[in-house]
């Protein structure tokens, strides 16, 4: 242990430490270290002050709420403070618990349910009216958020009793569906994606713009009744039965047990159903049932002491690496993947974990026959954490230097970490760019999926993207479980995408570092793919928000000879080759904006959106031709030279009142 001057630097030390993720964590929407570790470093804070209590400080975060609000929010000063709840990280600290309570009250029934990862919320009625909701914020005052918790849909208006007062608090969460698919759509769009369910329902329910909020798949768990008027209760599995009579989605599988024993094992039943659930839930919850328990036992200035919230260890098992797979992808970079031994982790079978690229590899020391240990990262996706130990029969694992699917010659760019293959021909890369051509976010052709793609491929009736087009719909009405109707269906959905407009095709050709938002851009600067074809590479990089790669990616593609011909086939089979989305009129339009700061109601890509949505454009660097500079917090260099050159400089604020 420390001596006090050790102990003062270490208690220093880590204050600095958890209030830097704390900001980014709450504020930024953006942890940059998981759960676990942060819970590690406040657990080392609290002994630290434990051991020595004259380092304790009024402000220290083991002693504070975290959160924060926000002042482009109105503040809500909440009647019943919206506290934490303490920790618990074994089950022998679930027993301590229990002793603690049971030196207050006797008799004690438990609740257990499980501890949703979201956003802690309150909702306040009136008579049955649902009349503001709040976000938590630091414990006392939250930010009113009522225009946005009106989006998600399971939140009653009103209630079907007018009761006279009553005030719920419950977790907004976004389930794993919405998660994967607003990050799938992030990535279209190359733009950072959210980390984890918890970060994307956070950044998503503290929107300036409702819309925003609604299109994000939210969804509520209330879980404790903070203030009622018009009705008695007395107990907390009462308060859930009731909530769930009046409309609400309650906290699900709450229980009640008498005894700590009961409650242990509770925990362990959530626990091992934590994989199957359609939402992520970061621990399980026990609580004193009886509301006049509840009162003698109290608070402290952080938590309550009648419950404790037990955090589950993010899953980790050790296994075998069997073998490493290479997957081509669709710009032809190989990707390892750790083939293991499987093994049963948060809830699912797992037995594959990406291993990123040939440094990953190298800088873990990863050898065929190794015992690694595998974790799910914010429970969805598994990664390999380190090599525990290498067997002496363990083999040195080389990337090919071949593509394994067409035998081409790979090579790595100078300054990248992937190796790459580019081949045109390459099988892998064309089944991968015919999945990419025929998806949703790009050609949309429905019915046109990897299966039915790989269906084709092998029945030797795709060789390249235009086959699509000149398909024989009698052969496939023929194929297994397929029928005319099916077929039929099919070449509806091939006729239809032929209409799409010309940025659908930028997209779904694949070309590198090309997303949706840039094939957008393209297709809406040059108008036709002649012009693009006939565009120099200076003129490319000219667009705002092209970049000098991405323009030199977009002319080298279309010098290709194969590319050309690819271009003149597609259009032989009528597919469409203007752009036909115009740049939408609106109040904007003709102005150029810039953004520079970080603006607290949106992200840049939403605040860009909204301008485009309005007519205008929004460039990167601050010219004369500059209409507005929107500057948020901590400004950069751009803000001194719209200055400079006197062009005017909008708050938040009246970027607020200008879109409205
Ligand atoms: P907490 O999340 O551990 O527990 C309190 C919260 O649990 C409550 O606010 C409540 O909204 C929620 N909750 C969900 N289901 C519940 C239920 N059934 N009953 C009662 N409450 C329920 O504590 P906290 O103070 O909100 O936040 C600390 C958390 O934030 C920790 O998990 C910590 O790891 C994380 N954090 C992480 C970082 C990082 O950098 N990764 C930084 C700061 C905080």
């Amino acid at each position: 242990m420390f001596n006090l001057d050790e102990a003062r630097g270490r208690a220093e030390e880590l204050r600095a430490l958890l209030e830097y993720h704390s900001k980014k964590y709450y504020d930024e929407d953006d942890p940059e270290i998981e759960d676990y570790e942060y819970d590690a470093l406040l657990r080392e804070l609290e002994n630290i002050e434990k051991a020595y209590p004259e380092l304790i400080t009024p402000d220290s975060p083991t002693h504070r709420v975290g959160g924060h609000f926000d002042n482009s929010f109105e503040p809500v000063v909440h009647a019943v403070p919206m506290e934490s709840l303490q920790d618990a990280f074994s089950e022998e600290e679930v027993l301590e618990f229990d002793e603690r309570v049971r030196r207050g009250v006797d008799d004690v029934q438990y609740v257990v349910e499980p501890k949703i990862d979201g956003l802690s919320v309150l909702l306040e009625y009136e008579s049955g009216v649902l009349v503001r909701g709040s976000t938590r914020g630091d414990g006392v005052t939250g930010e009113d958020i009522t225009a946005n918790l009106k989006t998600i849909h399971s939140i009653p208006l009103r209630l079907p009793e007018p009761l006279e007062l009553l005030e719920v608090r419950g977790e907004v969460y976004m389930p794993r569906a919405s998660f994967e698919k607003i990050v799938r759509e992030q990535e279209l769009n190359e733009e950072k994606p959210f980390k984890n369910p918890r970060n994307a329902a956070a950044g998503s329910l503290r929107q300036k713009n409702p819309k925003i909020t609604a299109s994000r798949g939210l969804d509520i768990f209330v879980f404790n009744i903070q203030r009622i008027r018009g009705k008695e209760i007395t107990g907390h599995k009462e308060s859930l039965d009731y909530l769930k009579t009046l409309g609400f989605h309650t906290i699900p599988f709450y229980r009640r047990v008498s005894d700590v024993y009961s409650a242990v094992e509770e925990i362990r039943a959530i626990g091992a159903r934590r994989g199957e659930l359609s939402f992520d839930i970061d621990g399980a919850v026990i609580k004193v049932d009886d509301f006049h328990e509840r009162e003698i036992l109290g608070s402290t200035s952080k938590f309550p002491k009648w419950a404790l919230a037990y955090k589950y260890p993010p899953e980790e098992k050790e296994t075998t690496l069997l073998e490493i797979e290479i997957n081509v992808g669709r710009t032809g970079v190989l990707t390892p993947t750790a083939l293991f031994e499987p093994i049963l982790l948060a809830g699912t079978t797992v037995s594959r974990a990406t291993l990123h690229n040939e440094d990953f590899i190298r800088e873990k020391g990863v050898c065929l026959g190794d015992r690694i240990r595998v974790r799910k990262a914010g429970d969805i996706i598994p990664e390999v954490v380190a090599v525990v130990s290498h067997p002496a029969e363990a083999q040195p694992y080389q990337m090919p230097r071949t593509c394994p699917s067409c035998g081409a010659p790979v090579f790595r760019e100078e300054g990248e970490a992937a190796i790459r293959c580019d081949n045109p021909d390459c099988p892998a890369q064309l089944l991968r760019l015919l999945i990419h051509f025929c998806s949703r976010e790009a050609m949309d052709i429905d019915g046109m999926g990897p299966a039915m793609l790989e269906r084709l491929h092998e029945a030797g009736m795709i060789h390249t993207i235009p086959d699509i087009y000149t398909l024989d719909f009698d052969r496939i009405a023929e194929f297994d479980r397929m029928g005319e109707k099916t077929a039929a269906n099919l070449r509806t959905a091939i006729e239809r995408s032929k209409e799409n407009d010309l940025s659908r095709l930028l997209f779904a050709l694949g070309i590198r570092h090309v997303g949706a938002k840039a094939a957008k851009l393209l297709a809406q600067r040059f108008g036709d793919i002649d012009a693009i074809l006939a565009a120099g590479a200076q003129e490319i990089a000219e667009i705002d928000g092209f970049g000098a790669v991405m323009a030199q990616s977009v002319w080298e593609y279309f010098q290709l000879e194969q590319s050309r011909a690819l271009i003149d086939r597609l259009k032989s089979c009528g597919v469409n080759m203007a752009c036909r989305e115009k740049k939408q009129e609106g109040r904007f339009t003709g102005m150029t904006f810039v953004l520079t700061g970080t603006l607290a109601g949106y992200t840049r890509s939403e605040a860009g959106k909204i301008i485009e949505d309005l007519g205008g454009k929004l460039s990167s660097s601050v010219s004369k031709k500059t209409s507005y500079v929107l500057a948020g917090e901590n400004p950069g260099s751009k803000l001194d030279k719209a200055n400079k050159l006197g062009v005017p400089v909008l708050s938040e604020e009246q970027f607020n009142e200008m879109t409205r």
